[in-house]
């Protein structure tokens, strides 16, 4: 097996998963009407692993069968390979504008990193920590695409899982066979999870130490019998690109996860109900070094679009002289390159780990994880003060092209453009600043990293701060010598 095509991508996903949309099973994600192009645009990023002038960048050669895989799988062991990795990885970001989180180079690093920490999971018992290589190579070697869950549903979070209403509303372990194990309850989102092939469980919050039987790390199919995906309402609405670029391309959907006693084989369990090593998983082997770094590369892409389509609405209507459009500008530039900036120093300061493995560095991620969902609020916010009214003036294709046309093409053009061709950037710049597509973008930054205000309360409590309080105590000291 080898890296996929699209085509080969699509085909995987008719394997009679248990979708539902608007209260109906979905027979087939890679047709249905509000999900079909959302798998097109995924299809598109896996062809680009057979551009002949992107193969070599967005592949490497499998270590076990030779054949060309994804590069995201690759563990980076010298600069080259994280510049590589990060190079290769904004090909898929550009190819979504950022629009598309999840695309699938974040859990193939995710993995990826988890079995370069074998010793972890093995601490549990050495075949979880065969399990979790041998998934790695299966889904590197077929070049799966995954999706994760890791929250327990939003019911009532003044109580921790064991403790809802019923004892299954949270996902747990509900017993054991020769087989695997059998769980049930739910997981409250897993993006992309329609157009995946597999579903990882791991932890984001942390269990009480009592709490074992939720305490669990594994993967399945999507397709696994007894697990259900219930997805939001989609953006996309079979309306045509002209109308709704970014609702008509880049749906990755969001879905509750139930699992209604499901059996996870035991090849596929990685943590088996073991609270102590479930909450050690996240801080202690790194992996959002390699995820951040994804992420990192996710939003230069996002920005540069943002940018782009500011900078297109300025020209547009004839705005770039004023004072305050020109500060607005400056600091949506000030945000990309800022983003930029973590994204080298990360990979500059990156040091190795256990096995070798090269981690980019954290203190420089965390700057670009923790302030992203802040500056993408604000970012779109700018679009709207730039835009102002002209949000309003945007027809659709079957408008500008109707009994109106003249009239449209007379009083909706913009400085030296055509109505067509500012009415086309403003429904563009509309479905980032006004639609459900873009309110749900600013939801995903504020929150798909996990709770802002948490992490940033995480981050003062974890970070060495006795040089920046040394230079106090020095002038202090001195004062007192004066
Ligand atoms: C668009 C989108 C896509 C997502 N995709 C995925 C995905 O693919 N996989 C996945 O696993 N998750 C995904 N998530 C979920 C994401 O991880 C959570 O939204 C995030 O961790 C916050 O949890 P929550 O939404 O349950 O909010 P809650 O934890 O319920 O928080 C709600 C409010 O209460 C406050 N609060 C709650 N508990 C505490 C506390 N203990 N201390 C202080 N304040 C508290 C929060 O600050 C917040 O203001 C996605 C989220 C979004 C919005």
């Amino acid at each position: 097996m080898a890296a996929r095509s699209g085509k080969e991508y699509l085909q995987g996903l008719r394997d009679g998963r248990e979708v539902w949309l608007g209260g109906e099973r979905v027979a087939d994600v890679t047709t249905h009407p509000a999900l079909r192009r959302g798998a097109q645009t995924l299809a598109r990023l896996y062809d680009l692993q057979y551009d002949p002038e992107l193969h070599e960048l967005m592949t490497y050669p499998s270590p076990k069968t030779g054949e060309p895989v994804g590069r995201s799988f690759q563990p980076p062991y010298t600069r080259e390979d994280l510049v590589a990795r990060r190079r290769m990885m904004k090909v898929w970001a550009d190819a979504t504008c950022g629009m598309m989180g999840r695309t699938p180079d974040f859990l193939n690093v995710t993995m990826m990193i988890f079995a370069m920490r074998r010793d972890f999971f093995a601490q549990g018992g050495e075949r979880y920590g065969d399990n979790i290589v041998r998934y790695y190579e299966y889904v590197r070697d077929h070049d799966l695409c995954l999706t994760h869950t890791l929250i327990n549903p939003q019911i009532d979070r003044s109580k921790p899982a064991s403790q809802q209403a019923e004892p299954d509303l949270a996902l747990r372990k509900v017993g054991e066979t020769a087989e695997g194990i059998l769980v049930r309850g739910a997981r409250m989102l897993a993006t992309l999870a329609p157009y995946s092939d597999e579903l990882a469980v791991y932890p984001y919050t942390p269990l009480q130490p009592d709490e074992d039987d939720y305490a669990l790390v594994f993967a399945i199919p999507v397709a696994t019998p007894g697990l259900r995906f219930i997805c939001r309402d989609s953006f996309d609405r079979g309306d045509s690109p002209f109308d709704h670029p970014l609702a008509s391309r880049f749906e990755e959907m969001d879905c509750m996860v139930v699992f209604d006693d499901v059996l996870v084989p035991w090849e596929r369990v990685f943590v088996n109900a073991n609270a102590k090593l479930y909450n050690a998983l996240m801080p202690s082997i790194g992996t959002m070094a390699h995820t951040g770094h994804q992420i990192a590369v996710k939003n230069i892409a996002k920005c540069e679009f943002v940018v782009g389509v500011a900078q297109r609405i300025v020209e547009t209507i004839g705005i770039g002289g004023f004072l305050h459009v020109q500060e607005k500008m400056g600091e949506l530039i000030t945000y990309l390159e800022t983003i930029k900036a973590c994204v080298y120093a990360a990979e500059a300061q990156a040091q190795p780990g256990p096995g070798g493995v090269l981690y980019p560095a954290m203190d420089p991620l965390h700057c670009s994880r923790n302030l992203f969902p802040k500056w993408y609020p604000r970012m779109i916010e700018i679009l709207q003060l730039l835009g102002a009214g002209g949000f309003m003036l945007t027809p659709s294709a079957a408008a500008v092209k109707g009994p109106l046309k003249d009239i449209i093409a007379r009083y909706y053009q913009g400085a030296g453009r055509p109505a067509r061709e500012r009415i086309q950037l403003f429904r563009l710049a509309w479905d980032l600043v006004g639609e459900a597509i873009g309110s749900r973008q600013v939801l995903y930054e504020r929150f798909f990293g996990g709770d802002p205000v948490r992490n940033l309360a995480a981050r003062y409590r974890m970070y060495d701060l006795s040089a920046c309080v040394a230079h106090v105590d020095r002038l202090l000291a001195m004062a007192e010598a004066d």
